[in-house]
């Protein structure tokens, strides 16, 4: 199945210990740190990194017993939406060949769905985990900011990512993120919401009698026809199960995709600064001359998003700008976190189609970055208020998979899990 191009590199670590993933393969995104096994971020620019250690997920999947089987292809630098933008070109979706998979964790969906890893790794800066599970027909799970440690994950966009699962089933999902969850001394913003002896597995019963569900208009409206209508059956399932749906509205969310793509894009022109060809990337050809020895290893190495997005951010962090465009987008976000704050305190979570739109055809999107940005409009709010969402199979649209977002309050994994699994 090497046609789906899923993997960057394909390498089996073993792991060097028994423990509650024995015996299960997991495919791991290729911008999170592995020890001796070339991390590339989909990019020219590290195509030959290989880091001197492993990402805290890494070592405590090993620990847990699990097989790395290999790094799997991505947006540069998880910059997109539909996995095209690799530099070691596009992921195709096992669900239809000639459609993306989603992205910008599409290696790591495209793997599960097919087959070629049980589980996987992927990270979610604004949608990349949920949108590709969404995309490919898998479950993907965006933990709240600060269950997992971000400790030897390439930094796009610092204070919006988390890594998180993938799997088919959501126990699975849940599984996953019982090892991959928890407090680290090299992650200072982690925290440790888990009692003694709790497990985010044994929250994945099915059971939503009694669920309070709401389900934001603005979440809704302008979505695919098609989407809608698999969404709406998939909430009936719910419904007959015992769970009460009610129709809510965040006025704010009108302004999410605007405001993460000025932070996302001010924290990545400031985090790919390091991209120098000195402490990382290739070295070239110089008279000693920094700035032209600095510009030429950033044009040859940095595709054409990465260097949009290196230009917007940098424009919107300077001097007159600041004002006008990152401080704005700032107390976008703060009204975003507390618009959620009081829907969640209504009702249990919250739910809408993971996607407002079926897979595209590969090349379709790529035409037009400002679209692509759009599509994300679902997942972005939830990294700008820091909590956790889960996408889940709703079922199909003319054969092609449709996702389920479920939204809970900070460190409220557990009521998600335990939604989401009445569906997968
Ligand atoms: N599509 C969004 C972006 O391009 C989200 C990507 C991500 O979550 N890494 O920024």
């Amino acid at each position: 199945m090497n046609e789906l191009n899923a993997f960057v590199t394909r390498e089996t670590v073993d792991p060097g210990e028994e423990g509650a993933l024995s015996g299960a393969t997991v495919a791991v995104k290729d911008n999170i740190s592995t020890r001796n096994l070339r991390t590339t971020c989909g990019s020219a620019m590290l195509a030959e990194y290989v880091p001197p250690y492993d990402a805290t997920v890494v070592e405590r999947l090993l620990g847990a017993g699990a097989t790395v089987v290999g790094k799997t292809n991505m947006d540069e630098f998880g910059m997109g939406t539909t996995t095209e933008t690799s530099a070691f070109g596009p992921t195709r979706n096992p669900a239809d060949p000639d459609r993306v998979p989603g992205g910008s964790s599409g290696g790591s969906a495209a793997a599960v769905a097919a087959g070629e890893a049980d589980l996987a790794l992927g990270s979610d800066t604004g949608g990349s985990i949920r949108c590709p599970a969404a995309f490919c027909g898998v479950v993907g799970i965006k933990p709240t900011y600060g269950l997992v440690s971000r400790y030897g994950l390439v930094a796009y966009a610092n204070s919006l990512e988390q890594i998180g699962p993938f799997a088919p089933t959501v126990a699975e999902a849940a599984e996953l993120l019982d090892v991959i969850a928890g407090v680290d001394e090299r992650d200072a913003t982690t925290r440790a919401p888990r009692r003694e002896g709790e497990s985010y597995a044994a929250a994945a019963s099915g059971d939503v009698e009694g669920l309070s569900i709401g389900v934001p208009a603005e979440l809704v409206e302008g979505a695919d026809e098609r989407v809608i209508e698999t969404f709406e059956t998939a909430l009936s399932e719910l419904e007959a199960e015992g769970a009460s749906i009610e129709e809510v509205s965040l006025d704010s969310l009108s302004y999410a995709v605007e405001a993460y793509y000025v932070i996302a894009m001010s924290e990545a022109s400031s985090n790919l600064a390091r991209f120098d060809g000195v402490r990382y990337g290739p070295a070239t050809e110089s008279d000693g001359n920094w700035n032209e020895a600095f510009a030429a290893v950033r044009e040859a190495g940095f595709g054409e998003e990465v260097k949009r997005r290196i230009l917007l951010g940098t424009y919107a962090l300077s001097a007159g700008y600041h004002e006008k465009y990152y401080e704005k987008a700032q107390d976008a976000r703060a009204w975003i976190a507390e618009d959620f704050d009081s829907a969640l305190s209504e009702v249990d979570v919250l739910a809408s189609p993971t996607m407002p739109v079926l897979p595209p055809r590969l090349g379709e999107s790529l035409e037009d970055p400002l679209r692509m940005y759009l599509i994300d409009a679902n997942t972005v709010p939830v990294n700008l208020a820091n909590l956790p969402a889960i996408s889940v199979p709703a079922g199909e649209a003319e054969g092609l998979p449709v996702g389920l977002q479920l939204i809970g309050p900070a460190f409220g994994e557990e009521t998600i899990i335990r939604a989401a699994s009445a569906l997968a």
